[in-house]
């Protein structure tokens, strides 16, 4: 996923990140539709010219739930506007007497926080989760991990910590138990294209569990290893899921 989906979103539908995923449709879109939650939490519009920015449907204030203002009555949604339009006519500040009349105070507190330039340029998405504003592979993963890091059980931690191996290997285990390591099957959630499946079995997706615990490659590594390690013993996806 690039940049350029976030500013093609007008390509798809305008109310795209609103509505509700499509059933139709191939493995690929519904990939990018399955990503869509991640891109609400930090996509939003930078206000240049205002011109393209729909004032009540577009995420476009930093500082406020979702980047959406909220009228003062709900009448007001009715109106069509566009940012442009609540700025002082030489297009150099926002007009306060508009943001009081169509805005809650806190969403005109915060739209007043917005700094307005002077500037025919057009308006344009920013992905607010780093810091230079520009969507990566790198952030939106991260993004993702953030909101679905399972718990993991006492009775998995324990077992993981005091087991008796180096640091380091009880690290890596803890990431698996986690499933926070960037194999294929979460990766393919932002490279529709690539493919998901183990590349040991080329049967099941590789997933962490899968290409350390399950794959039968993996089991006959692990039965012919000399340290007696024997990952199915910590029971993974038991207690870390349940
Ligand atoms: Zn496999």
């Amino acid at each position: 996923m690039t940049t350029s989906s976030v500013r093609n979103f007008q390509m798809v539908r305008r109310n795209w990140l609103d509505v509700d995923p499509s059933k139709k449709g191939s493995w690929t879109w519904k990939s990018v539709e399955s990503a869509r939650l991640i891109l609400v939490a930090g996509a939003c519009k930078q206000v240049n010219n205002g011109e393209s920015i729909l004032t009540w449907e577009d995420p476009w204030v930093p500082d406020l739930p979702y980047y959406k203002s909220v009228p003062l009555s709900p009448e007001m949604q009715s109106r069509c506007l566009v940012v442009s339009q609540i700025l002082t006519p030489d297009k150099s500040r926002w007009d306060e007497s508009k943001l009081y009349e169509l805005f809650t105070e806190e969403s005109a507190k915060a739209i007043k926080k917005i700094p307005v330039k002077v500037s025919q340029r057009e308006d344009k998405w920013l992905w607010l989760k780093s810091h230079k504003g520009k969507l990566s592979v790198k952030s939106a993963y991260k993004e993702l991990l953030d909101h679905s890091v399972p718990n993991v059980s006492d009775q998995v931690k324990s077992k993981i910590w005091k087991s008796k191996i180096h640091d380091r290997l009880k690290i890596f285990l803890w990431r698996v138990a986690l499933d926070i390591l960037p194999t294929k099957e979460k990766l393919t959630r932002f490279f529709p294209a690539m493919d998901p499946k183990c590349p040991l079995c080329d049967a099941s997706p590789e997933s962490s569990l899968h290409l350390f615990v399950y794959c039968h490659v993996a089991i006959f590594l692990w039965a012919g290893n000399e340290w007696g390690c024997r990952p199915e013993a910590i029971q993974f996806d038991c207690p870390v899921y349940a």
